[in-house]
């Protein structure tokens, strides 16, 4: 397939993740709280799409959905068409805490989630030399994580979700908490990962910039309750490069996103 070639979300193909009508509400002492209210979406497979919105617009209870980790209140989530019942080996998770195993070498930590699955030893080393060396860290393979940057923490977890090679990757503010040169080279990376491998990813920020560069399309959520306020497809080619980063076209798009962020009245576009 054809990297530059944006994945037709409407296609007359089974979304690989479908949200439909999905609610998830939260008892509290009067009442209950709608964290989500009524979410429809479909992501096409090979599609990446990033969600953006306030703080406390259901990003994160979406993307739990689609890992399986929540539970709708109402409506369902499904996979390739199929309802999601829990978390499986074909959609990988990546949250912005690191979560590595302190006292094991990057390798150990990456060939961890393999262990799980019951595959050889032999064959459990080739798939994390492979992730490792996909995500740029075959040097530091027998380092322990104390040793390396915030960002090669984080694409230390982020070989060991591919690993496991799932058809889908989950990405909760992954680079939430590096500095912002690190942030664009891990953004650059992941492209490149993704060009090469192209899985479905949904990706999770509240950076509007980092929405914008890696998206195909880019969903915007607002609060209280948490549903989806606007989608805005990214008309950029790939490869990503810095002069799309840099170009008029990206900051209109980008203009775009932050009005729809942070200055959230109903757009003419609005569904
Ligand atoms: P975001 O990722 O956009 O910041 P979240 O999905 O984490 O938002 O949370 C959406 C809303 O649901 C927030 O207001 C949060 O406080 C609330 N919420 C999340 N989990 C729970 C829970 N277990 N009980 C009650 N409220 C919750």
């Amino acid at each position: 397939m054809n990297p530059s070639t944006t994945a037709d979300p409407t296609a007359d193909a089974t979304p690989k993740i479908s949200f439909r009508e999905v609610v998830k509400t939260y008892p509290m002492k009067a009442g209950t709280f709608t964290a989500l209210d009524t979410v429809s979406l479909d992501i096409a497979e090979r599609e990446f799409v990033t969600v953006v919105g306030p703080s406390g617009c259901g990003k994160s209870t979406l993307l739990g959905m689609a890992a399986g980790l929540v539970e709708p209140t109402a409506g369902e989530t499904l996979l390739d068409g199929r309802p999601v019942r829990g978390p499986g080996p074909e959609r990988g998770v990546i949250f912005q805490q690191y979560a590595l195993f302190p006292w094991l070498t990057v390798r150990r930590n990456v060939e961890f989630g393999l262990r799980l699955a019951s595959i050889s030893a032999e064959e459990r080393r080739r798939r994390a030399q492979r992730a490792i060396d996909l995500v740029g860290l075959g040097d530091f393979a027998d380092a322990l994580p104390k040793t390396l940057s915030g960002g090669m923490k984080q694409r230390c977890a982020i070989a060991r979700a591919y690993a496991v090679d799932p058809q889908v990757l989950l990405m909760d503010e992954p680079f939430g908490a590096l500095d912002a040169l690190t942030r664009v080279q891990m953004q650059d990376q992941l492209l490149a990962t993704w060009s090469k491998e192209r899985r479905t990813v949904l990706f999770i920020t509240h950076d509007v910039d980092e929405a914008v560069y890696l998206a195909s399309r880019v969903i915007v959520m607002a609060s209280r309750p948490g549903r989806v306020h606007r989608t805005i497809d990214v008309d950029l080619p790939y490869p990503r490069t810095e002069a799309i980063r840099l170009s008029p076209e990206f900051a209109r798009i980008r203009n775009d996103v932050w009005h729809s962020v942070y200055h959230q009245t109903p757009a003419a576009s609005d569904a």
